[in-house]
């Protein structure tokens, strides 16, 4: 069911739209700024302007996307992750926090000009964080997704950071190349799990977040075939769900990976697991 659209009135100003529910006051900072066009400190400094009848509509249509739901990354087609900002879209998962755990792990193991593959890249989050944070790095990122590495190629190219991408349906299209770290954010979501009908989960793409079965059938095939494109070595990275950590460590140590562990993200909880081609 679509909610009543929000009626917003010209005339209003920007210090009361700011308070006014059923949105919270961070929400409501960002769509106006969006609608505006103005900065967060240009929305502090005209506290007191007072808005056009244009203005009153863009707020409005925003509003009402919000709250139907839309995930505000969507809505102002941008989201922050390592301090860099990326482009999202309905193509790619809006990125997450946690996954910030998953950048630093790999850069504690780069050495220098190290061969890094990113796979199942969508906005290139990882990808571009890694080649942004280490230009010598030679990063390469693939995606099965067309439309996902549109979006991964002009995040590259805004944050300047130089990504060789590839279409490919994992391992598929990489013929014998070898790199120093893989690693990958894959779709671990068992399906049936009730949190895709909840939340932004409901408008990010099912195939990003989703294996469409138990939830490990992408963290298998990565584990399976990762070690022929690892040098001697070389570790594979991967993040999962807040309960699959044993599941993945299991998967590694039964494959013959060495170093076999799993880190903790913010929270606290096990997100990533990983390990050594023996
Ligand atoms: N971390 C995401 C979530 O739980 C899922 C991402 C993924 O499946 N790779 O919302």
């Amino acid at each position: 069911m679509t909610p009543p659209s929000p009626v917003i009135a010209a005339g209003s100003t920007l210090a009361s739209l700011q308070l006014r529910p059923p949105l919270d006051a961070v929400d409501n900072r960002i769509l106006i700024c969006h609608a505006l066009g103005l900065s967060r400190v240009a929305l502090i400094t005209q506290s007191e302007r007072a808005l056009t009848g244009d203005e009153a509509q863009r707020l409005s249509a925003l509003l009402a996307r919000r709250l139907a739901g839309e995930p505000i990354a969507y809505i102002v087609g941008q989201r922050e992750f390592f301090g860099l900002p990326f482009e999202v879209s309905g193509a790619v998962l809006i990125p997450r926090p946690d996954t910030e755990l998953l950048v630093e792990l790999a850069l504690e193991r780069l050495a220098p000009r190290a061969r890094l593959l990113d796979m199942g890249t969508g906005s290139g989050a990882i990808a571009v964080a890694l080649a942004h944070g280490r230009p010598d790095a030679a990063v390469t990122a693939l995606d099965v997704s067309e439309a996902a590495l549109a979006v991964a190629r002009r995040n590259a190219a805004a944050n300047g950071a130089s990504v060789s991408f590839l279409r490919s349906d994992w391992f598929a299209a990489l013929d014998d190349a070898v790199f120093d770290v893989i690693v990958s954010n894959p779709p671990y979501i068992a399906s049936g799990d009730r949190h895709l009908s909840e939340g932004d989960l409901r408008f990010e793409p099912a195939g990003a977040l989703t294996d469409h079965a138990d939830g490990l059938s992408a963290l298998r095939r990565i584990v399976a075939g990762a070690p022929r494109h690892l040098a001697a070595q070389g570790w594979l990275l991967l993040e999962h769900g807040y309960d699959q950590a044993e599941a993945v460590r299991a998967l590694l140590a039964a494959a013959g990976y060495a170093e076999v562990q799993s880190w903790r993200d913010l929270a606290g909880i096990e997100r990533a697991s990983g390990g050594r081609r023996p």
